[in-house]
């Protein structure tokens, strides 16, 4: 595993062990709160900037119910202009972790009573990010013809993509001497 050395922290600071929540008996809860204010290696396919927010963890009889609301920080790409974009993200998770594990359950505490949230941020996250994002709302967007990002280079391909009616006028104005 990666540690901070690398420029992120791994994906263990969303390990915690919930041992004493699970013998505490149902109807228990702990709340805490999630600050990384660095960048966090969530799966080897996602890398967010920062986390914060709220979790309570609830002990219930089929294991622990996860609640949390999260501002998630991350890069992606303009969806015009595909330059990278830093947004957040909020999530609103609320979800079973089984204990013990059952054959079906999707999320779960494992027997040495560790509650890992990064599969379920993961998910979620990937959910969230889904829509749209632009770098600002005017975005020009990449030249259809040469591939130029509008927002920075003016390319004169729109020049060349000229109305045919109009292009005898442009005959006219380039074949005027200076
Ligand atoms: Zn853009
Ligand atoms: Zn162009």
């Amino acid at each position: 595993m990666k540690t901070s050395t690398s420029g992120y922290l791994s994906n263990r600071v969303l390990k915690t062990n919930v041992g004493f929540l699970l013998s505490a008996g149902p109807g228990n809860s702990h709340d805490s709160r999630l600050d990384i204010p660095e960048p966090v290696r969530i799966a080897d396919d996602l890398l967010v900037s920062s986390i914060g927010g709220t979790l309570r963890l609830t002990r219930i009889h089929e294991g622990i119910l996860v609640q949390s609301q999260l501002q998630v920080a991350l890069e992606s790409e303009c969806s015009r202009c595909l330059d990278v974009v830093e947004r957040e993200i909020e999530l609103t998770m609320e979800e079973l972790y089984n204990y013990p594990h059952r054959v079906n359950s999707e999320f779960f505490v494992g027997a040495d009573a560790i509650l890992d949230l990064a599969p379920l941020m993961r998910a979620e996250i990937l959910i969230e990010a889904e829509h749209r994002v632009l770098c600002r709302d005017d975005c020009k967007g990449l030249c259809p013809d040469c591939g130029s990002n509008l927002n920075y280079d003016l390319c004169d391909c729109a020049d060349k993509r000229i109305d045919p009616r109009l292009s005898k006028l442009r005959e006219l104005l380039d074949s005027k001497p200076e």
